[in-house]
């Protein structure tokens, strides 16, 4: 499988670059040059796997060179083995036509960890082969950040380094990073906001000269492919579930950056029958504008009950634009030359095939709130704020109706103690048992200033040798 570059002028690369690597060196990000597909027939057969066979049959042909199919299968096994439901993902009916996926059995409560374990393995195996060592260095306003340190900590080759935003990030976030300690694990907690933090990566990552000879780095963000390839596999578990290939199922998904519903996307173009997938945002919502008026603006951010999803553009939605332009790579470097400068709207034909797919939906904190307490009520179910903005946008918006809808729970209720307080449900929701000594461990970060010299100073002199 080869991966080409959204904005068409970087080389090609195989699996294992794509997995070493960040952005494409155009500026772009890297796709499949073309998708597996599953017929029929196949889909009745794989409707019976459990979570790690029907993942491995979904993979193996994203990764063909770099793994035997053998050692893919080992890693799965490995990857999966430590979410704490037996199902991995968990579908739960909470009203008719209406269920939640449940992503939230990793170690540290999002869906961010299906990817970040796997990541973490499939880098870990390819570094030992090539006898290298790579540097993370990430960004994070709460889930990346643990779910990365997370996946990647017994890694000897790699050393990771997470920047937050000093006393801005929440407690028990906060408390997951920093209470995973080792010689390879750096939490930098910075002395500035989260755009400060991400500038400070984006600008690493065009050069990289403050890194010793032979290192490099490496992209935890949805930015990596690896990433947007494992979350395809639970599109189809859930669908498979309710009646794949014979009935369609439609997905609401609680979207920031815009990579857990591309994944469904692809899931679509692979042969999953999905009869809408609905984009649910928070008030910052630049895509569910872009989706009803075809422009696409920023705006500033918006602090909101749903950390997770405030951001102010979307990165991965370039590589669902490229499709949209039927893969013509000049037009999308030619639109994100103009974003880069302002404002852009999309054409009227690549509206329209947006709109074949996709449905959108925005949540503001009170109707998360409202929707918290309702389906507690209804049903004794707790949503997590982010999930809530999905089963919102599932139950609320002009959705599809007459199929069966699927929510995915992106994260634990106990991550979100605070907005469950606020929705006045009389539910407590308690952190899992592998948690419940979260906030009697140690903190392991150190505080530096927003400036980029002191960061690398700081990046070279802890480096492993
Ligand atoms: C990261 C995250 C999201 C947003 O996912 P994207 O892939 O960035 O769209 C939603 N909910 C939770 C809990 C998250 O951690």
């Amino acid at each position: 499988m080869r991966y080409i570059s959204t904005r068409g002028t970087a080389p090609a690369l195989s699996f294992e670059e794509v997995l070493l690597t960040g952005l494409a060196s155009d500026g772009g990000l890297y796709v499949p040059e073309s998708l597996p597909s599953f017929s029929a027939e196949q889909l009745e057969e794989m409707a019976s796997l459990d979570y790690p066979s029907l993942a491995h049959r979904i993979l193996l042909p994203f990764v063909d060179e770099a793994f035997s199919s053998e050692e893919l299968r080992e890693i799965i096994d490995d990857t999966y083995s430590v979410f704490r439901h037996s199902a991995v993902a968990p579908l739960v009916q909470l009203e008719h036509n209406q269920w939640v996926l449940e992503l939230f059995h990793g170690p540290t409560l999002a869906f961010k960890d299906f990817a970040l374990q796997l990541l973490g393995r499939l880098l870990d195996a390819t570094l030992k082969r090539r006898g290298e060592k790579v540097v993370i260095m990430g960004a994070t306003s709460g889930d990346t950040g643990s779910a990365a340190i997370a996946g990647c900590q017994r890694c000897e080759n790699i050393d990771i380094f997470i920047l937050h935003p000093h006393n801005r990030v929440s407690d028990v976030q906060r408390r997951q990073m920093t209470t995973l300690s080792g010689p390879t694990i750096h939490n930098l907690a910075i002395e500035g906001n989260f755009d400060d933090c991400q500038a400070m990566v984006k600008a690493s990552f065009r050069d990289q000269s403050f890194l010793p000879d032979g290192r490099s780095l490496v992209a935890v963000n949805s930015i990596n492919w690896a990433r947007i390839m494992a979350q395809i596999v639970y599109y189809f578990y859930a669908g498979l579930a309710l009646g794949a290939p014979h009935r369609a199922a439609a997905y609401s998904v609680p979207t920031g950056n815009f990579g857990d519903i591309f994944a469904g996307y692809l899931a679509a173009k692979m042969g999953l029958p999905i009869a809408q997938l609905m984009i649910a945002t928070n008030r910052n919502d630049v895509l569910h504008r872009l989706l009803s008026s075809g422009d696409y603006a920023r705006q500033a951010l918006e602090h909101t009950l749903s950390p997770s999803m405030d951001i102010t553009v979307s990165s991965n939605f370039e590589r669902l634009m490229f499709d949209l332009y039927d893969r013509d790579p000049s037009a999308i470097a030619a639109l994100m030359a103009a974003f880069d400068d302002g404002d852009i709207a999309l054409s009227e034909a690549a509206m329209s095939n947006a709109r074949a797919m996709f449905a959108s939906h925005r949540v503001d904190d009170a109707e998360t709130l409202a929707c918290i307490s309702n389906v507690w009520e209804k049903t004794g179910y707790l949503l997590d704020p982010h999930s809530a903005i999905g089963y919102a946008a599932a139950t609320l918006a002009d959705a599809k109706s007459g199929v069966p809808w699927v929510t995915l729970a992106t994260a634990h209720p106990a991550k979100f103690p605070g907005a469950i307080e606020r929705s006045g449900v009389a539910a407590v929701p308690t952190l899992p048992a592998h948690l419940s000594d979260l906030f009697d461990l140690d903190e392991h970060f150190d505080v530096l200033p927003n400036d980029m010299a002191e960061v690398h100073r700081f990046m070279s002199a802890h480096l492993g040798a």
